[in-house]
């Protein structure tokens, strides 16, 4: 019997242990201590043209800190894509807004620009793009769409960390953008996350908001000689321990993306031909976006297609996976959310795609492996 491939493996960049040592040893293992001071500043010198980075324990958390800086107001709305994560929609309903979902563009797979405008009212007060799979969503139009109608813009780039749309970074195009470290990100500390601060109005209360509302930043810079409590907030920072994991990883970024760029190649050079003569679609890189090469999907041609593929790779012991259900569908969506045009995109995509195995340490044999499995399975069947 084979050997069984998983669908996500985290892989250590190799000095991690080292550094979580060299963290106990510091004798600072809260928040705000050396390493997480270093993981900032190195985000802040990677990502050109951001103006701040806050670490934060999640992602999700980083959203809240941007809703609460919202200061929403009963009946406010928030426009997020209807194929994301919960967290998208979840931090925003948290602090006061109705989720209003937008569906997809069917090629990119990223909340579609051309029907945004139909969905703003008096109380739209953000969007919320997510670069699905780490490529751009059309951050042009949706700026502009923001501007007109004054509303700010917060990029979920949980998926695509060092990819650009047309030359910029992305998270670094909207009013603030957010990041993720889980275990399941190119990226990781285990659980983890970032606030990226582009427009400097919003950092000093963002500081303020992470740090149980209270002005605790400034009074370490020597600001003020005592510190209080000042807004809402909550727990938002970071261990110092996980900083310096999270150190030892970005510090190997480029090797990190190196081959995860290999893996996603691999499966585009392996997979093209079989897939163009199945009617299988693959993933479509706009040639103005850099990705993050997060992930490599398949679109089947249906249901029953995908769910036989599956089945297939899982009697190898190969494990692919579909991905987000509709949130225009889900219980709270329903009961909470609004989606006054529908999401036919996203439904019709949340059936048929499936992601393939895909880490940075995947071995050549096992990707091998996948390829010739997948080439093996009958379409129609
Ligand atoms: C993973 C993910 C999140 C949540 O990240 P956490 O760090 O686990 O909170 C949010 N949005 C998207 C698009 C994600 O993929």
């Amino acid at each position: 019997m084979n050997n069984p491939i998983p669908f996500n493996r985290p892989a250590w960049a190799g000095n991690e242990t080292e550094l979580i040592t060299e963290a106990f040893e510091n004798g600072w293992v809260a928040g705000d201590g050396p390493f997480t001071k270093r993981v900032q500043a190195l985000l802040e010198l990677q990502l050109i043209d951001t103006e701040k980075v806050l670490l934060t324990t999640s992602c999700t958390h980083a959203l809240e800190i941007a809703a609460i800086l919202l200061d929403l107001q009963p009946g406010d709305e928030v426009i997020v894509p209807s194929y994301t994560f919960v967290s998208t929609a979840l931090a925003f309903l948290m602090h006061g807004a109705i989720p209003v979902f937008a569906d997809i563009r069917p090629d990119t797979l990223n909340m579609d620009e051309t029907k945004l405008e139909a969905l703003i009212t008096d109380n739209t007060r953000a969007i919320v793009p997510v670069h699905y799979a780490g490529v751009g969503c059309e951050m042009d139009e949706i700026m502009a769409i923001a501007k007109a109608h004054n509303l700010i813009v917060i990029e979920d780039n949980a998926h695509g960390l060092y990819a650009k749309y047309k030359g910029r970074h992305l998270g670094t195009i909207g009013h603030m953008a957010t990041q993720s470290f889980h275990e399941t990100k190119n990226i990781t500390c285990g659980e983890g996350g970032a606030l990226i601060i582009n427009d400097p109005t919003y950092i000093e209360r963002a500081e303020i908001i992470r740090e149980k509302g209270t002005n605790r930043a400034r009074f370490f810079r020597g600001q003020i000689d005592k510190y209080t409590w000042v807004d809402r907030g909550s727990s938002y920072v970071i261990s110092d321990i996980l900083s310096a994991f999270l150190f030892g990883q970005l510090s190997h970024v480029d090797s990190i993306q190196a081959r995860r760029k290999q893996v996603w190649e691999n499966y585009r050079e392996g997979l093209t031909d079989w897939a163009t003569a199945r009617q299988i679609g693959l993933p479509t890189i706009p040639a103005h976006c850099e990705q993050a090469y997060h992930m490599f999907y398949l679109l089947m041609p249906s249901l029953e297609a995908r769910s036989a593929f599956i089945q297939h790779l899982k009697a190898q012991q190969i494990s692919a996976v579909f991905h987000y259900l509709p949130l225009h569908d889900s219980d709270m969506g329903q009961a909470e959310g609004r989606a006054p045009l529908g999401c036919p995109v996203t439904r019709d995509v949340a059936d048929r795609l499936v992601r393939l195995p895909f880490y940075t340490d995947m071995d050549e044999a096992s990707q091998k492996r996948v390829i010739e499995e997948i080439k093996t399975f009958q379409t129609g069947r």
